[in-house]
């Protein structure tokens, strides 16, 4: 049995943290290979270190003074290498640093700098071989990963490695340059060193004990989801879930190796299983609901819309002209609707609205703004008759007047539309009505 570990900000915030990390790594032989991010923040007031490198790097740029700002990082490790009684220095490090931010080394490089000498605290803390993480993942000469490329080179130097610690968050174009994942993207080389190592379970350990069933700001101490296919949670994601990384999921998805979301605080949790697929049923019909605020709908009508050949092509064409991504694109006979993000609409929706005039001569396009989009989520729904409509009368009853409702073909996700202001309480109301309510 293999496992990789990756330990989040706040799992990493302080010394105490660290010892809690120690105790669950020592608890189980098959944590071979811990991948760390930067400390996170301590408390609610707190600044993760990610954040003061990117300040610091802005003063560096500026070419301002950032002695002090420096000092502070430096103090958060010190902090952490004291309370652990540590023999180690991170003396040169901040000295190479230091001269790399004068030398202008990149953003990219400044951020990575909170993974890397985390993952020496870690190494040197568990006793196990530090990787740069530079040496081993890789980006192409355009800026995208090389899942291939760092698949041969990772697995070839993980075989060869009983124990390790691989700093997340960055890895290196091919001239050597750093190179970081979006934000969050430690929980990205998790994945890729899980499958590099052909891992049995990637651990995946934060300050949650796994996924909610809804978000906990609207619902008061929502159910936890103890498990869920990687088709679900990409439903759920997409509309905005936090707790991983949208991209975590593929590299492991390719091996079929399942992920496990623990929490650092409350190790005992089962936490959410992300697996390929299940027989297992989930409690309720549902596993989740998530959403999204901040949507705006096209629609277009025309009579015989149904009959003229390419006309969906011609308006999606102007959406793809002006670099819009579409959400999602429920059509009826002789109408079609496009949702967009309305912060990205909104700049360009004159000429959208003069393109698609252009190219499909419309009856009418109409918008509408501030519009809010739910997905209800489940593998249990294929199997459940009349789940659409006990979504409309939980909505009915909650006082919620519904938009759009659409459902996948593969009866895995319902979307709703709905106006901004109505979100939440159209959130509380489909829980009620499958958590609360089971039939
Ligand atoms: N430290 C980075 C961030 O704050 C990456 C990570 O934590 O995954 O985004």
């Amino acid at each position: 049995m293999k496992k990789v570990v990756k330990f989040g900000g706040s799992s990493l915030a302080s010394a105490e943290q660290f010892l809690k990390v120690g105790k669950i790594i020592h608890a189980d032989k098959s944590r071979k290979y811990v991948v760390p991010s930067a400390p996170g923040k301590r408390d609610k007031k707190d600044t993760k270190v990610t954040d003061m490198l990117y300040a610091t790097y802005a003063l560096a740029e500026a070419g301002k003074d950032f002695s002090q700002e420096m000092a502070f990082i430096k103090a958060r490790y010190q902090e952490i290498i004291n309370g652990l009684k540590l023999d180690l220095s991170l003396e040169k490090e901040f000295e190479k640093i230091t001269a790399d931010f004068k030398k202008k080394a990149g953003e990219n490089y400044a951020a990575s700098r909170g993974e890397y000498l985390n993952g020496i605290v870690m190494a040197n803390y568990l006793g196990y071989e530090f990787i740069d993480a530079a040496e081993v993942i890789f980006f192409d000469e355009n800026g995208d990963f090389d899942a291939e490329k760092t698949n041969d080179v990772l697995s070839e130097r993980l075989a060869k490695t009983e124990r390790a610690v691989i700093p997340g968050f960055y890895g290196a174009l091919p001239d050597g340059t750093v190179k970081t994942f979006s934000r969050g993207g430690s929980d990205v080389t998790g994945s890729i060193v899980a499958r590099a190592a052909k891992v049995d379970v990637y651990e995946n350990w934060t300050d949650v004990s796994g996924f909610m069933v809804a978000d906990p700001r609207i619902i008061d101490k929502p159910q936890s989801i103890d498990m869920i296919t990687y088709r679900e949670l990409r439903e759920l994601s997409y509309m905005g879930a936090s707790v991983l990384h949208e991209d975590a999921i593929f590299p492991v998805r390719k091996e079929g190796i399942p992920i496990n979301i623990k929490n650092t605080n409350a190790p005992q949790d089962s936490g959410t299983w992300i697996v390929e697929n299940t027989c297992q049923k989930s409690k309720y019909v549902i596993t989740g609901i998530a959403g999204k605020k901040g949507f705006c709908c096209v629609s277009i009508d025309k009579d015989m819309m149904n009959a003229e050949v390419g006309f969906c092509r011609k308006v999606l064409q102007v959406f793809e002209d002006n670099d819009i991504s579409i959400e999602h694109m429920p059509s009826g006979i002789d109408t079609m609707t496009v949702f967009v993000h309305q912060d990205e609409f909104e700049e360009k929706e004159q000429n959208v609205l003069a393109g698609i005039h252009k190219a499909v001569k419309p009856d009418t396009v109409d918008l509408e703004s501030d519009l809010a989009l739910i997905a209800v989520v489940g593998r249990g729904m294929r199997s459940t008759r009349g789940t659409a409509g006990r979504i409309f009368s939980a909505l009915a009853h909650g006082n919620v007047n519904v938009k759009m409702i659409d459902q996948g073909s593969s009866e895995l996700n319902i979307i709703i539309g709905v106006k901004n202001q109505d979100f939440e309480a159209a959130i509380k109301a489909i829980y009620t009505i499958f958590v609360d309510v089971q039939l």
